[in-house]
């Protein structure tokens, strides 16, 4: 699963504009508002934003 910020699309849930996406496979995302977004979607998101070094770290 990668999850990334976002200033794109709307949430899933209630429409707001959304501050996160989660990368399906196939293309596919999923988004959410900052109060919709899961737990791990956010930790993924930070995750991915702070360790560019750090690629092949799990
Ligand atoms: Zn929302």
């Amino acid at each position: 699963m990668k999850a990334v910020k976002t200033h794109v699309g709307r949430c899933d849930t209630c429409g707001e504009p959304a501050a996160y996406a989660q990368l399906l496979s196939g293309g596919r995302s999923f988004r959410f508002c900052e109060q919709h977004a899961p737990l791990l979607v956010k930790k993924q998101a930070a995750a991915t934003s702070s360790t560019s070094n750090e690629d092949t770290k799990k």
